[in-house]
């Protein structure tokens, strides 16, 4: 049987990391096996639909890699594929239907002050108020006139009283609940739409799909989803639930963390393949202690067996982590064509910027790292004259005086101001006085960036600043050092 396995986002938003986990999870699990990944557009609940939404589903299903082979914008034989498109085809309106007539579904008219009336229970820490079956008591004529006199209806899964069901997850192993605990949800809402609950499994079925990966916040409603299958006779899909997301507070990865979603990730200057081998690892892991994987990578090693039941840290120190590792593995061209946009927010002076993105390449985690590693490119930073003390140099004020005072007249004789020209001619100084490199190098380079951590040495920075600048950098050193 070929796998066929579906994403099936509700367009209410950006996109949330659990959904792009979804996504990914199962988009590898077709791809492993050959198998089709499909898009279903999940927008029945009108109320939570968010205008553009969509787009953002496409384009990061686009950016990501995560290619469907069958969509709304793709034909595959199963459209449509939009589920408010599918209503208008009467699918779901017939399978209700069909359940009606095997009893176990039926029409309830109960208006809304009735049902407020209803007692409530907390259901997992939430107060629901649980439907008494009181339309299921209704006669099949009184139905009837009720239908004919257009009185507004829903149509409700009639759970047993009695019995148990069980379903599988490939995860959570088998899961028994007592059918009385179940309640008559929802099939079909009084706007003729169908729920999520009930449109997730005729479409699961009816479009042939294998495999369901999905947050494990439908776990609990699993059961009910199993009568429908029951009820129709319908063999159910494995069912893989993923485990919570969390912040390092061990709570539920929420908007506010900032993080959340996949375009604050991209916003925040992450790359889009580091995002999405970092969600790979949020609740699965390989055999290997392996970290880095292409998509290619994945495809090959994803098995969803070892995915872990136990809640993934969404932890940002490790994202940053990874983010540096592919900008480190990035081609520098490549790398180049996102970073010159950062180094020119901070500096507008004439350079050779690409010198500049060479420096800070393996340094930074994140491209608005870039900032603070090259700002004083720009503008001197007013610096503390203690900086040129540095005890394993073993310079102090005094040392660094002589040797800028030295060093200047025969850098103001010098044309050729390349790293290389540079440094041959430091080193001969060193040389000819006999003291150590840090000696001379360590004043050098604090006086050309006023600053403890540089992106590169002394004369790296020389022949990016150039002459002019390096020099007057080195007499306010200088100024800097006899005032003290
Ligand atoms: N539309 C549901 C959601 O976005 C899909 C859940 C599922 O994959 O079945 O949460």
């Amino acid at each position: 049987m070929k796998i066929r396995t579906r994403y099936a986002p509700s367009p209410t938003g950006k996109m949330h990391v659990g959904n792009l986990r979804s996504a990914l999870y199962e988009f590898l699990i077709a791809k492993h096996d050959g198998g089709d990944f499909m898009l279903r557009i999940e927008d029945t609940d009108q109320e939570r639909f968010v205008e553009g939404a969509v787009d953002i589903i496409y384009r990061t299903l686009e950016k990501t890699g995560l290619v469907h082979d069958e969509g709304p914008d793709k034909d595959g034989g199963y459209g449509p594929y939009v589920q408010s498109e599918r209503m208008k085809t009467g699918i779901y309106m017939k399978y209700a239907k069909e359940l009606i007539d095997k009893g176990e579904a039926y029409y309830c008219f109960c208006d809304k002050e009735r049902l407020d009336s209803l007692k409530t229970e907390v259901v997992e820490g939430k107060e629901i108020r649980i439907y008494d079956k009181h339309c299921l008591g209704l006669s099949k004529e009184e139905v009837e006139a009720n239908l004919k006199a257009g009185k507004p209806y829903v149509i409700r899964q009639n759970n047993p009283s009695e019995g148990s069901t069980t379903f599988h997850d490939e995860l959570y192993g088998d899961i028994t609940v007592e059918n009385a605990q179940l309640d008559d949800m929802i099939l079909i809402k009084s706007d003729g739409y169908p729920t999520y609950n009930f449109a997730n499994v005729v479409d699961d079925h009816t479009m042939n799909i294998t495999h369901v990966v999905r947050g494990n916040e439908y776990l609990s409603s699993s059961p009910k989803y199993q009568r429908l299958y029951d009820a129709f006779g319908w063999q159910s899909p494995v069912y893989v639930h993923l485990p919570l997301i969390t912040d390092e507070n061990h709570k539920k990865l929420a908007k506010r963390s900032g993080h959340a979603s996949f375009e604050d990730l991209i916003e925040q200057g992450f790359l889009t393949e580091a995002v999405v081998n970092y969600i790979a690892l949020l609740g699965w892991s390989p055999e290997d202690n392996r970290e880095i994987f292409t998509l290619d990578e994945l495809i090959k090693e994803f098995d969803y067996h070892r995915i872990s039941k136990s809640p993934a840290v969404f932890d940002i120190v490790k994202l940053r982590w990874m983010n540096g590792e592919y900008i480190k593995a990035m081609d520098f061209d490549a790398f180049y064509a996102i970073a010159e946009e950062y180094i020119r927010k901070v500096i507008t002076k004439p350079m050779d910027y690409r010198k500049i993105a060479a420096m800070v390449k393996t340094r930074i985690e994140v491209f608005p790292d870039i900032a603070g590693h090259i700002d004083f490119f720009q503008e001197l930073p007013e610096y503390d004259v203690a900086m040129y003390t540095h005890k394993k140099m073993k310079t102090d004020a005094a040392s660094s005086l002589a040797v800028l005072q030295d060093i200047l007249p025969i850098l103001e004789a010098q044309d050729d101001f390349s790293n290389d020209a540079l440094y041959q001619t430091l080193v001969g100084y060193v040389e000819k006085t006999g003291v150590k490199n840090g000696y001379v190098m360590w004043p050098v380079r604090t006086a050309v960036s006023g600053k403890q951590m540089t992106p590169a040495g002394a004369t790296e920075i020389m022949e990016v600043l150039g002459k002019e600048e390096s020099l007057s950098r080195i007499r306010k050193g200088i100024e800097l050092l006899k005032n003290a």
